[in-house]
């Protein structure tokens, strides 16, 4: 038995599909005759019909496009606010959270510190921070601190240092998670110098420590470099403190029935 063969379009819509399709249109292409019955059925005119296409041709490129900045954020895992228990850390400031994540923070170049032991959620926060902003549609890159002080190395190494700090400049929100957890040698301390100082009142910067201010010095070494970084990240800056328990552990209690599970290790 042969198969039914679809209708084959008439000229104007063959005609239409090609404009669609040069056009870059590919919602409107997809939906147009399905939104045409619609249409018909309610009554709505040609500028309602037209209305309903662009906006969902509109929709989906900012969906994509959302997806598009997702991927090159380059996010360890996807987190959201929603995900996040503020029961379970009550010393967080939620206000203050809700209010980062529609961004204004962003348009005034102002920075983010997230402060608190291992496992307290602060990669969580500031990866669900840095995927509204991709929403909003910011550049955004997270990046470990001790990954970035390794690229920067490499890239001078290689003689690659101003293409990747080109590549910085255009960012709208760069993460530097875990900063603290490795001290950097005096190259790679410099070299964080100057990342921090390009995006000063050119990009927020949003950091995860476990380290208090006093002890930067550690990480950094020089005592005139971390004055010199600290005035730059506290200028105009928002801290979130999370001085609860390790999420991590506290899941690990629960698991083994409210004893304390056998390695406890912070992350
Ligand atoms: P930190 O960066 O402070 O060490 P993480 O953000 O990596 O902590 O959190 C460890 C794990 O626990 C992650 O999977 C994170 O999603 C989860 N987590 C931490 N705190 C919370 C919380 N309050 N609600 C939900 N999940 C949490
Ligand atoms: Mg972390």
């Amino acid at each position: 038995m042969s198969r039914p063969t679809p209708p084959t379009p008439s000229k104007p819509q063959t005609l239409l599909q090609h404009h669609l399709r040069a056009l870059k249109l590919p919602t409107m292409l997809r939906e147009y005759e399905k939104t045409a019955t619609l249409c018909a059925k309610e009554n709505a005119d040609h500028p309602a019909f037209l209305l309903r296409l662009a906006e969902a041709e509109l929709l989906e490129r900012e969906q994509r496009s959302t997806q598009r900045r997702v991927k090159e954020a380059r996010f360890p895992s996807p987190k959201t606010l929603e995900g996040f228990d503020f029961a379970a850390q009550p010393s967080v400031n939620k206000a203050l959270l809700s209010e980062l994540m529609r961004g204004v923070y962003i348009a005034a170049r102002e920075n983010v510190l997230l402060m608190g032991s291992p496992g307290t959620g602060k990669t969580h926060l500031a990866t669900a921070l840095g995927m509204a902003a991709c929403g909003l549609g910011k550049r955004v890159r997270f990046f470990r601190t001790t990954e970035l002080i390794t690229q920067l190395m490499e890239a001078r190494d290689d003689r690659q240092l101003t293409r990747l700090r080109g590549q910085m400049a255009r960012l709208d929100v760069l993460i530097l998670d875990e900063f603290g957890y490795v001290p950097a040698s005096k190259l790679g301390a410099e070299l964080f110098f100057d990342v921090i100082a390009q995006a000063y009142e050119r990009s927020s910067i949003v950091l995860t420590t476990n380290m208090p201010f006093e002890r930067w010095t550690e990480i950094l070494g020089c005592e005139r470099l971390t004055g010199a970084v600290l005035d730059r990240i506290t200028h105009r800056c928002h801290i979130i403190e999370a001085s609860g328990p390790s999420y991590r552990l506290e899941q690990a209690r629960r698991r083994q029935g409210g004893r304390a599970p056998a390695r406890a290790k912070p992350s």
